[in-house]
């Protein structure tokens, strides 16, 4: 049984032929097993991705409340050290946001060259939550596509490797994690009102996130729909996603530097 990581290009995306439970025969302690040392990979690769300046990496987090966000990014990047790594999260927008184009307040967040950004949530909330919720007119938000497919291959031409994920969960899956929101005292801190309200939702944020994965998937920025029911299973994907695409890179550090030689410190 497989299922392709990057959808078809030219053909509209059903995510019900994508099983978000799907875990590739793989089973959870062998991919316990294999998540530490792609971790320190990634780490590494960041290392050497500062050293050598050519590219920054963008990494896109997108899904449904409770698919898994912040684990991913703990869970993913905990090898990657500060200097080189942070995290730009996405909340509702200010007034200041607002009184600018929608890319404004993500395009400030992009990568500089040898750095790696995670956006928690991305430009894709202007056509999703904002579609959704009707915080838009239809116009403008289908204008979007092709605006964001423009942002991107300005920053891939610019040497941003962009590499966007979706986290794909099931309905039952949902309810299980706001369900466990509620019930464990721990978790009550995540819970929010609104959540219900989204949930009610659910299906026009299945036709969004379909419309998103159809018509902002070219190859140079791909989305990779993460099968993200199990957490384990969604962590290794994402890092063998990441330290793959930046190994075929061909990262490597600048040099040789002849006036150093024989130099001694004293
Ligand atoms: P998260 O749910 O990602 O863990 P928050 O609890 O801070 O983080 O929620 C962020 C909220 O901001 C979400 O409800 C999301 O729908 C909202 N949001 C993000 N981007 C936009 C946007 N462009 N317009 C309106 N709301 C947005």
């Amino acid at each position: 049984m497989s299922q392709p990581l990057i959808p078809p290009r030219g053909q509209h995306v059903d995510l019900r032929g994508y099983d978000p439970a799907f875990t590739g025969n793989l089973a959870k302690e062998q991919a316990r097993q294999l998540l530490p040392a792609l971790c320190e990979r990634l780490n590494e690769l960041q290392d050497t991705l500062y050293a050598d300046r050519r590219f920054a990496v963008l990494v896109v987090l997108q899904g449904i409340d409770t698919a898994g966000k912040d684990g991913t990014i703990k869970n993913v990047f905990r090898d990657v050290g500060p200097l080189g790594c942070s995290v730009a999260n996405f909340g509702v927008p200010t007034e200041e946001e607002l009184a600018h184009d929608f890319l404004w307040r993500y395009h400030r967040e992009t990568p500089a060259r040898g750095k790696f950004v995670v956006f928690n949530r991305s430009h894709y909330e202007a056509v999703l939550v904002e579609r959704v919720k009707s915080l838009v007119p239809e116009a403008t938000w289908q204008a979007r596509y092709d605006q964001i497919n423009a942002f991107e291959r300005l920053l891939v031409d610019e040497g941003v490797v962009v590499m966007k994920f979706f986290l794909h969960i099931s309905r039952e899956e949902q309810r299980e994690r706001l369900q466990e929101r509620i019930d464990n005292p721990k978790k009550h801190w995540k819970f929010r009102q609104g959540d219900l309200e989204e949930r009610r939702n659910w299906d026009r944020y299945q036709q969004a996130f379909a419309e998103m994965l159809s018509r902002c998937n070219p190859a140079h920025a791909p989305w990779h729909i993460v099968p993200a029911d199990h957490k384990w299973y969604r962590d290794l994907v994402v890092a063998r996603a990441l330290v793959d695409r930046i190994e075929a890179l061909g990262l490597r550090y600048p040099g040789p530097f002849e006036h150093l030689a024989g130099i001694r410190v004293v």
